[in-house]
């Protein structure tokens, strides 16, 4: 057993390929066969075979199995990499294929996701209050935690409690907080989904996702639906993830260190900005017990707040200087997002904060000023 920060590092050093220290950038999408050994292997045994030897990079490369032995260590499962967060969700549908989908708040492109496949193929959605009326063997229930846009935490437990008592099986988004911040698989997850883009990637120059899985078979489906999906991550990405990796762990403490005591400065000085601040939304100011339990690594990294009306939300982000006004979050830099114009279902007074890995003092200090602006 090795701690996390050593994993990150060395859990991929079994793939070494040749003595260089750091990973070579692969770009073949062809590998030469080995003359002498030219065995014929079933599906299921060649997925393993080709992260070992290497022969066509839709059905793996080799940075993309390192990043995937790096993964399937640290997110303590059999991890299986995508193009895209989207895509590792699409994965999930397509090996699922539930008859019912049970969704609630979550990222807009997930629920996108689920209104095509019941475009195109009549998949019923209900509501996550709904899984004890509804919910039948085979169902998937889908919920994040802690959840799009608002950073506050779901409660896991009960919703796999809820899944597990209808034979259904529980899909958890853990995207905004990977361990150390949150151990999903401790509240029942049967399978988790991560956006790599946000915080493994960290850098805001890669797209990518990721599904865990505690089940081989599970594993080797997804691997060989990827492979004609086409959905595995590019060459130059994993190779970008992985240095992304090395350094995962310094990285989100201090982006959840750094969100906490903002969202700190935030609630103290309620009272003084209340024109401008009405509400701020964040797991570290939740009282409820499971979110003590689920949040022992940390908070995760994205808060919401609401101003108090359209137009200074709409304005507010022009008036910081070290928040770039961008969506996504996870990155090393500040974000702040006026949701509207990501999500067309959202309150149009909430701004989304991505906290990075700056001196949270000086972002504290641009908040301020932009307080003291819309103020003015
Ligand atoms: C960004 C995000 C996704 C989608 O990931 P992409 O890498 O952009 O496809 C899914 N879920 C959550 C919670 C996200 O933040």
């Amino acid at each position: 057993m090795t701690y996390l920060a050593t994993s990150l590092i060395h859990a991929d050093d079994k793939d070494n390929r040749v003595s260089d220290v750091a990973p070579p950038i692969n770009v073949a999408t062809t590998f030469r066969y080995d003359n002498s050994n030219l065995e014929i292997c079933d599906e299921s045994e060649c997925i393993e075979e080709m992260d070992r030897n290497p022969v066509y990079s839709r059905c793996g490369h080799p940075n993309a199995t390192r990043v995937e032995s790096v993964l399937s260590k640290v997110l303590d499962g059999y991890a299986v990499v995508y193009n895209t967060g989207v895509s590792s969700f699409y994965a999930a549908m397509v090996h699922f294929n539930p008859k019912r989908l049970f969704i609630g708040e979550s990222y807009h492109g997930v629920r996108a996701i689920a209104d095509i496949m019941t475009r195109n193929y009549g998949l019923e959605q209900h509501k996550l209050e709904d899984i004890e009326k509804f919910a039948q063997p085979g169902d998937l229930i889908h919920i994040e935690s802690p959840v799009n846009p608002y950073g506050v935490s779901v409660n896991i437990q009960e919703y796999a409690d809820k899944a597990h008592a209808k034979g259904a099986t529980l899909i958890v988004d853990a995207t905004f907080a990977p361990p150390p911040l949150q151990d999903t698989w401790k509240f029942g997850a049967d399978i988790i989904v991560y956006s790599a883009t946000k915080y493994f990637g960290g850098h805001s120059d890669l797209l990518a996702g990721v599904l865990v899985t505690k089940d081989h078979t599970v594993y080797n489906k997804l691997k060989v639906d990827r492979m004609y999906l086409g959905t595995i991550i590019g060459n130059l990405e994993s190779f970008l993830l992985l240095r992304s990796l090395r350094t995962y762990e310094m990285r989100i403490s201090k982006q959840s260190e750094n969100a906490t005591k903002i969202v700190n400065f935030l609630k103290d000085n309620m009272e003084k900005y209340k024109n401008v601040l009405k509400h701020v939304y964040h797991s570290s100011l939740q009282k409820e017990n499971f979110v003590k339990e689920q949040a022992t690594g940390g908070h995760t990294p994205v808060f919401s707040i609401t101003l108090q009306n359209v137009e200074q939300a709409k304005h507010f982000p022009s008036k910081l200087k070290l928040f770039q006004h961008a969506t996504s979050l996870g990155g090393v830099e500040s974000l702040v997002e006026w949701r509207a114009l990501s999500d067309p279902e959202i309150d149009q007074t909430l701004l989304r904060f991505s906290i990075g890995c700056e001196n949270a003092d000086d972002l504290i200090e641009d908040l301020k000023q932009g307080f003291e602006k819309t103020l003015a």
